[in-house]
């Protein structure tokens, strides 16, 4: 149940948002999850619903855009979108770095005053 760390991670962001803001609500916060992240979506708002009751972010939407995998090659360079397979896509190489596919980022918050 890591969802629990990130809801409260998400909640926390919304929430100095707000006081940066002086806003008085979240209405919706748009996150980026990597696949990675093995976050379950339904799970991650019913969470966040919980946490965020009688907070300012209550009742906010939350909309989710899954990150695929992407990895870069140390080898041949290639950089790819690929399920998790840990060698690169056109050499089969095993150098690769993760380059995408695992954050957690919260891309935008919709407040009102
Ligand atoms: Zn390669």
């Amino acid at each position: 149940m890591h969802e629990l760390g990130v809801a409260g991670e998400i909640l926390g962001i919304a929430l100095s948002e707000v006081e940066r803001n002086a806003a008085k609500k979240v209405t919706s916060i748009r996150l980026r999850v990597g696949v990675l992240r093995a976050i379950e979506p339904e799970n991650l708002s019913f969470l966040f619903e919980h946490l965020s009751r009688g907070t300012p972010a209550e009742g906010a939407l939350l909309e989710i855009v899954e990150e695929p995998v992407r990895v870069d090659c140390a080898v041949c360079g290639v950089s790819g979108a690929r399920s998790l397979v840990w060698e690169c896509p056109r050499c089969g190489g095993t150098g690769i770095a993760l380059t995408e596919g695992d954050s957690l980022v919260v891309l935008s918050l919709d407040i009102e005053d």
